[in-house]
């Protein structure tokens, strides 16, 4: 059994085929178990990846009782790391990590729910930030696609509101703040709202988590509306990136879903962005219109890309369209005829893009949204 007491975190090798690590609150984060990865979210729910030889990669989030089983078997490598290991980590296992039973981290979901409401998505690179929800919902949630926040009625909080709730969300992270990184102003579009209703949330958040980065998502119609000085001011409050949903390049396919805006208007918009040096993470769905729509999703995708001013700082999002049976998009797609594409195909114009997104000199990455976790 070794162990590696961090600033950050604690790590637990108790055998070649077993890897835990804890937050500085002692609670699980990370557990290879003999080939499967869990990865506990902040509600405590347990999710889970592996492959088997060259296969797919498969993933899933188990059921509470199953989960309570893995924290059983986190336990007792907890309860062996106390006896085994020498006196320093011993003590720190013992006085952070022991006293989470299984119980006590199972019961940190009532805590999350009392901190946020449901985290629909983010992107990848924020998975480590601290999510702070300016905002609940989508103002528009009408693209055919979506589910993320159907149900949900668009909320905003005011200024008190978002500090009370960023120092909820603070003190429900505790220590786990040192493995955190920037702060995500969430939810679906927190950037729709007027400048005078965000400055007060970005003096907040700088107030609760000081000389942290901000992100966020914003849509373009809602971008829009906030003029070049309004981006400058954000930035100097520490706005760093804004992840936009692009989706295509292609106008047509655009409207098809049901998504306001065009491949101009979002040059126009990313061109506005980074004058004002504020990074810019765009979401392309890759497969979305199905085989008839290809070609001309992809062309039109680089066409758009080529015209924007992107470089090293900034993200282009390559996301494996996930059809939900019973979204408007699904019917739509039945009635236009639309085949949809297999998931070798997906894979394979994911690899095309993403060498001819690197062409123009910007980075591009995979971008799984069944493998978000927070
Ligand atoms: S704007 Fe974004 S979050 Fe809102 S419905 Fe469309 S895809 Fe979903």
């Amino acid at each position: 059994m070794r162990a590696e007491c961090r600033e950050a975190s604690t790590l637990l090798h108790p055998d070649p085929a077993h890897v835990l690590s804890f937050d500085r609150e002692g609670r699980l984060y990370t557990f290879y178990d003999d080939g499967v990865l869990y990865k506990r979210a902040l509600d405590s729910s347990l999710h889970w990846r592996r492959r088997e030889n060259d296969g797919p990669r498969e993933r899933g989030v188990l059921a509470e009782k199953e989960a309570r089983a893995v924290y059983e078997k986190v336990q007792s490598f907890v309860n062996r790391g106390v006896e085994e290991l020498e006196p320093e980590c011993a003590r720190r296992l013992a006085a952070e990590v022991l006293p989470w039973t299984p119980e006590r981290i199972m019961a940190e979901k009532q805590r999350f729910d009392a901190v946020y409401r449901p985290i629909a998505i983010l992107p990848p690179d924020q998975y480590f930030s601290i999510v702070v929800q300016a905002t609940e919902g989508c103002t528009w949630n009408k693209c055919t696609f979506c589910s993320f926040y159907q149900g949900r009625p668009f909320h905003a909080k005011n200024a008190d509101e978002l500090r009370r709730h960023a120092l909820a969300v603070r003190e429900f992270l505790g220590r786990q703040l040192l493995l955190r990184k920037g702060v995500f102003l969430g939810d679906g579009n927190a950037l729709a709202l007027s400048r005078s209703r965000l400055l007060p949330i970005f003096e907040a958040v700088r107030e609760v988590f000081p000389n942290r980065a901000i992100y966020s998502f914003v849509d373009l119609y809602s971008g829009e509306r906030h003029d070049p000085a309004d981006w400058n001011e954000l930035r100097r409050l520490g706005l760093r990136r804004v992840y936009v949903g692009m989706e295509t390049g292609l106008d047509e396919l655009l409207a098809f879903l049901n998504k306001p805006g065009s491949a101009a208007e979002l040059t126009e918009f990313v061109r506005e962005l980074k004058a004002a040096a504020v990074s810019v993470g765009l979401i392309v769905m890759v497969g979305v219109g199905g085989r008839e729509y290809a070609a001309r999703h992809a062309a039109a995708t680089i066409d758009a890309l080529a015209q924007m001013p992107l470089d090293e700082r900034d993200l282009v999002y390559l996301s494996p369209f996930i059809e939900h049976p019973a979204s408007q998009y699904a019917r739509d797609r039945l009635e236009a005829g639309l085949t949809p594409m297999s998931g070798e195909e997906v894979e394979a114009e994911l690899q095309r893009l993403a060498l001819q997104i690197r062409a123009l000199g910007t980075r591009a990455a995979r971008y799984d949204i069944r493998e978000f976790i927070y």
